[in-house]
Parts: structure tokens; C-alpha cells; sequence
């Protein structure tokens, strides 16, 4: 039976002809290859999605595939790919190791908010995280809960809630702390919090284990409406009476390299 390989790519010129030379490698290496444009041309049968692009082009490709139960691996033609695997000079050298089965699997978890407002519910994800500010550049007053549990009442610019996958990401700008994705827990991080007499709000991230659902009740002065970001993607609300924030049941494979270690990624993306 053929062995079947989706590949996505961002439009860039020179992802688009490392796509092709891809295709042809793959190919003589006997794979039936998708080149995926479309959700229709997605093959649910296959075993591998490739995905070529930065950073972005993989968190918007499991988005558009809506987190796809399927081994993902990427190669880099972006700016920092911390998710992408491969450079673009090691195609054949991934061909190979991919035939060989010298590849590891390093599962990532996907946050998931569910927002309740008056009109009903909806369900929100992100691999990186799930951002809560205004709206409208105004400052935001979140009542926040783990579990059952009253926290604080944030005021600020806003709350960002990252996955262990994430804190290299947007967190790491806030002043959030990078995390081992091999430890299970949700971040959350304040952004430009109001810590004065007159606001109370923690100044640095807060960690919670993943069995604690962090909720957030906010409070509205003069918008009704708050934006969600999940991994860059808005969303506007109004009338949210809570929102829930958890670890959803849908998990990123990230396909690895054999010899792939987080803090050497870590060590060559941030620091050399
Ligand atoms: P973008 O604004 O073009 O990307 C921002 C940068 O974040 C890119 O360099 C991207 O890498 C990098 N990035 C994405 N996920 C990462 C991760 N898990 N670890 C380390 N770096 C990561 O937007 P985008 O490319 O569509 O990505 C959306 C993400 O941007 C959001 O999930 C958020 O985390 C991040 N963001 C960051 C800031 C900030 O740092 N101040 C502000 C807004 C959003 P590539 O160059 O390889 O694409």
C-alpha cells in the first residue's frame, strides 16, 4: 500500500520551490504526495503533513487543519522556526532519516478557552496561547479563579495563557518564563499590569498544573466586548459572562530529528 505525505506551504517564492524539490525527493522515494491548497485536498489516510514556512505557517496550518491527530514536521523558510525541524538544505538528509524511522515524536498540548456570553458558547485553541485584552487599547478588569479558587482582580492591558510550547513565544516577550514542553502546566502571564493602590495584580507569570481550569470572569466598565487571540487569531466578544481555560484534548505531534533536544533549540534560537 502507497505511503501518503500531505505537504503545506505559505506562499513565499522560495517555500514554493523548496516545495517542489520536495515533492520529486519524495516521490522517487516511492511516497504518494498531497500537495494541500485546500482542506479538500487534505488526506486524512496519510501519515505524515509537512509543513513548509516559519513559525506561523505551522501554527496556521494546524489551525486551518483544525489540529490534525497526525504526525506534523517543518521545514524552516521563515524567520526563526522554533517548530520547524528541518533547514531547507537537509532535505535529503530528512528523506532518508524519515525512511530509516530515525525521527522522534515530541507531543505538544493545545490550550483551549470556552468562552460563555449571553448569546451562547464557543470553543477557542492555540499551541502557543490564548491572549485576553481590550478591545478597544483600554485597560481590562479580570476577576481571576483556579478552579473555585478567587485569585485577583487584574487590571491591566491584559492576561496571555501559554502552553509549555508557547513560552518561547509571545510569553518570552512579556517577561514570561521559557518552559520544558516535557513539564504539564498553563502559564499565565499579566501584560502591563496595574499593581498601585488603587489596582492589586500580580507583576510576574503565575503557574498553574493542568488539572486546575483557570477562569475569568471579567468586569465591564464602559466596552461590553473583549478580543481573544489564540496563536494571532482574533476573536471579539460581548457579554462574556466567564471564561474557562484549559488544556484541550487535541495534541500536537511534532515530528523531531533523532538527537532534537529542547535547550539546544532553545540555546541556537535565543542566544547564539
Ligand atoms: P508573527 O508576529 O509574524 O510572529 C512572531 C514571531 O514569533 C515569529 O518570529 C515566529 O517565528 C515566532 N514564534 C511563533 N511561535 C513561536 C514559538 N512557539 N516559539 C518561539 N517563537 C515563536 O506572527 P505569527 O508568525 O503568525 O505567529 C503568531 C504568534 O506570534 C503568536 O502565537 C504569538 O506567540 C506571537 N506574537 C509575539 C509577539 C511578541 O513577541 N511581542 C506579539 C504578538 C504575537 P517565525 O519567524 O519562524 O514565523
Amino acid at each position: 500500500m502507497s505511503r501518503i505525505i500531505n505537504i503545506t506551504s505559505n506562499r513565499n517564492p522560495v517555500s514554493q520551490e523548496i516545495k517542489n524539490s520536495l515533492v520529486e525527493k519524495l516521490t522517487d522515494a516511492g511516497f504518494t504526495v498531497r500537495n494541500v491548497t485546500s482542506k479538500n485536498d487534505f488526506d486524512r489516510e496519510a501519515e505524515l503533513i509537512v509543513c513548509i514556512g516559519g513559525d506561523g505557517a505551522m501554527l496556521r496550518t494546524l489551525r486551518y487543519l483544525d489540529f490534525p491527530q497526525m504526525p506534523i514536521i517543518g521545514v524552516n523558510t521563515g524567520h526563526l522556526g522554533f517548530f520547524q525541524e528541518i533547514a531547507p538544505e537537509q532535505l535529503d538528509s530528512f528523506v532518508e532519516a524519515y525512511e530509516k524511522g530515525s525521527f522522534i515524536i515530541q507531543e505538544l498540548k493545545v490550550a483551549q478557552a470556552e468562552v460563555d456570553t449571553v448569546k451562547g458558547k464557543a470553543i477557542l485553541s492555540g499551541l502557543n496561547e490564548i491572549v485576553i485584552k481590550s478591545d478597544m487599547s483600554r485597560s481590562v478588569h479580570l476577576n481571576l479563579f483556579f478552579g473555585d479558587n478567587f485569585v485577583e482582580r487584574f487590571s491591566g492591558d491584559g492576561l496571555l495563557i501559554s502552553t509549555p510550547a508557547g513560552s518561547t513565544a509571545y510569553n518570552y516577550a512579556l517577561g514570561g518564563c521559557i518552559v520544558d514542553p516535557r513539564i504539564d502546566l498553563l502559564q499565565v502571564t499579566p501584560m502591563a499590569p496595574m499593581n498601585t493602590k488603587a489596582f492589586r495584580s500580580f507583576t510576574s507569570s503565575v503557574i498553574v498544573p493542568p488539572e486546575i481550569c483557570i477562569n475569568i470572569e471579567p468586569e465591564f466598565t464602559f466596552e461590553n466586548s473583549l478580543l481573544l487571540v489564540a496563536d494571532g487569531y482574533e476573536y471579539t466578544f460581548s457579554d462574556i459572562n466567564h471564561i474557562t481555560i484549559s488544556f484541550s484534548k487535541e495534541k500536537v505531534q511534532l515530528l523531531r530529528l533523532e538527537g532534537y533536544e529542547f535547550w539546544n533549540k532553545v540555546k541556537t534560537k535565543f542566544l547564539e
